[in-house]
Order: structure tokens, then sequence, then C-alpha cells
């Protein structure tokens, strides 16, 4: 735990009305002023000669990082600060790594296999993350990062792995709260679970989920499946986004599927996760259309519009701006079912467009636009 100003000011003269009070021998006009300055690291403890030992002990716990990162050729592992997402941020995702035995017959099928493994979501490419080479005595060529398992078992790495899933995952949490909580050095060392290949698929699939949400730094295969991969870095995209910065995309006009003037239009904000879910039916729909994405701060539709970052008047500044009254002549534009509510307001200040109530799930467009 990081101490505050105020933890910090406890232990100086001036709280315990002593000798040398406020005497600005560290350069700041009183304690106070040097505790709260300490607190953000913008003065030494050094500079106070009065500050008693056990505050230096407990500056140097504080200061110690939670857990240690490790790097293998780039990868990152570890060096989470916090528990909860919510409080702060996770940093570095539980990294998803493949077994390939070269002394195996069919080793470089799987390797190409892993090579053309690729998911793409809400704006980001992902591949698998590592490969362990297991009998390896060679260099194997592959676009993908790899290691010799010789060499990743000499990482300072934690095998979590225990018995069964109920012993693996109170010894995750366990390690993980050890080091973030009382930054204990023996266990601050980044986790990993091993998978061996007899398991079932699904079971696989829901001990690895929970793994990555508690708390593991990485999980390492022997089979290698593209449904399993695809699901857990769905899964880990989620829990590993900053919440302190919302997903968004690009405020623009999009076309779906060569529109022309006479294409249905649509509109929305720019929170990623509603463009890409409404992106995805107007791209399968197999109909022109236009989405016209609204700047929003990342903003859900109903986020943004509580937080008055979609208003009439942003939506009309909007779609003047893309010029989309001389793009095309289509005269309707669909608002989201959400903000049926606000069709009136819409419809009063967008003058050159009719404003039409659309679905409230992005799923109903398809029906939606068959019934238009
Ligand atoms: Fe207070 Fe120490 Fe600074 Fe003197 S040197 S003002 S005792 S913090």
């Amino acid at each position: 735990m990081e101490l505050s100003g105020l933890q910090i000011f406890k232990y100086l003269p001036a709280a315990k009305k002593a000798e040398h009070t406020n005497c600005k021998q560290c350069k700041c006009p009183t304690c106070m002023a040097f505790a709260l300055k300490l607190a953000k690291n913008q003065v030494k403890i050094s500079d106070c000669p009065y500050v008693p030992d056990e505050l230096k002990e407990k500056f140097e716990q504080a200061q110690k990082l939670p857990q240690k990162t490790v790097e293998i050729n780039g990868l990152k592992a570890g060096g989470e600060n916090v528990l909860y997402r919510h409080e702060k941020t996770f940093v570095n995702p539980t990294a998803l790594a493949v077994v390939v035995d070269v002394a195996k017959t069919g080793y470089e099928e799987k390797i190409k296999r892993l090579e053309n493994f690729e998911i793409t979501r809400v704006n980001e490419t992902f591949k698998v993350d590592l490969i362990i080479l297991r009998n390896c005595n060679r260099d194997i060529k592959t676009s993908l990062r790899c290691i010799k398992e010789e060499d990743f078992l000499k990482l300072p790495l934690i095998n979590a792995g225990k018995e069964d899933f109920n012993a693996t995952a109170k010894n995750l949490i366990n390690i993980r709260k050890k080091a973030i909580q009382e930054k204990d050095d023996k266990f601050s060392d980044p986790t990993y679970v091993y998978f061996k290949s007899s398991l079932d698929i699904y079971e696989v699939c829901a001990q690895a989920s929970f793994y990555i949400c508690k708390y593991a730094n990485m999980l390492i295969f022997e089979d290698f499946d593209e449904a399993l991969f695809s699901t857990l870095i769905t899964l880990r995209q989620n829990i590993f986004t900053d919440p302190q910065k919302p997903l968004q995309v690009e405020p623009k006009i999009y076309e779906f599927n060569n529109p022309d003037e006479n294409s249905i239009i649509f509109m929305t904000t720019n929170f990623a996760l509603t463009f890409f879910a409404v992106a995805n039916e107007l791209e399968n729909l197999n109909v022109p259309s236009y989405l016209v994405v609204t700047p929003a701060d990342g903003m859900s539709v109903l986020t943004a519009w509580s937080a008055e970052k979609f208003t009439a008047q942003m939506a009309a500044k909007t779609i003047k701006k893309f010029g989309l009254a001389e793009r095309v002549k289509n005269r309707k534009i669909i608002i989201p079912g959400l903000l049926a509510h606000m069709q009136k307001e819409l419809q009063d200040e967008i003058e050159d467009f009719e404003i039409v109530v659309g679905t409230r799930e992005a799923y109903e467009i398809s029906d939606f636009v068959k019934n238009l």
C-alpha cells in the first residue's frame, strides 16, 4: 500500500510537537508540506534528517513493486499493481503460450497452425503470444515469438498449478494477495498454469477463463485449439482493457457494402463495443448502408446521453461536419432505439433528415431493415 501524506506526517516532528518542528532543513516550509511531497515522490526521504527508522522502513516497503515483470523476447508477463481492475488498471494481459514438441512428428504443422491463427476484435489483432519449444536443440524458424523449454524453465516464474482446479485457483489468489497486499518477495514473481493435453477442452476453457480473471500471468497449453484461443482472447481483452481509457473509434461516416446516395443511414456513438456490434450487423446484412458515428468520448449511447456527450445539437453538428446532406439523397436517419425519447429534439435540430427510431439491440437490426 502506498503511504498518504497524512500517514507520513504522523511520524514527523510537527505531528509529535517535537524538536525541529517545521525547521525547513528539507527545503519545505513545513513538515506537512514535506509529507505531502514525499507521498508524491517529489522529494527524497533523506531530505529530512529527522525521519524515524519506523517511517523509513514503512516507506521502503511502500516503494517496493508488488509484482515483478518478466520479459520474454518482448512479451511482458506480470507487473501487476492491484487486485481489482477498478482500483487502477491491470497492466500485462495473461500471456497465452503453446508447447511444441520438436521430437514429435507433425510439429511443423502445429507451428503452421499457430502461425496462421489470428483474431481481430475491437480494433486489435491478436496471435498466440509464445511458443515453448520442447526437445529442441536447434533453431526453429517461426514468425511467432518462441523460447526453448530449458530456457523458459530458468525464468523467474512461479508454477501455480496444483493437483486440481480448486487448489490452483486458491493458490493463484493467495500468491497475488501476498504480492500486492504484503509485497512479499517470495510471491512477487509472475505466475503460470500448465494445461496437459489429456484434459477435456470444455474443462480447459472453464478453468483457463477463471485463471485469466484470477490471477494467472501466463497460461501454457500442450494442445492448441483455435476456438479455445478465440474464446480466451476475447475474455482476456475484456478483462485487461484500461477502465480509465474508454475504447473508442474515430467519429466519421462509415460505409458498408458499397453504399450509394439512396442507401440507409444509421447513427450511433463512438463507443468501440457499440460500434463493432452495429458494424458487424451492417456488414453481414448485405444491404448498402452508412453509419454516422458521433464523437462521445467513447461512451455508449445512454451513458453519452446522460453525460450530455450526445445531444441533438452535437448530432446536428456531426452531420453537418461530415457533409451528409450533400452525400446522400436518402433523407432518413435511423437512431438507436435507446434514444427514442430524443426523437423530437433531434428532429427539431436536424431539419434536412427525418429521424426514425431504430432497434434497442444491434442483433435486431437485420429484422428491422427487412421490415423498413
Ligand atoms: Fe519537518 Fe524534517 Fe522538513 Fe524539518 S526537515 S521541516 S523536521 S520535514
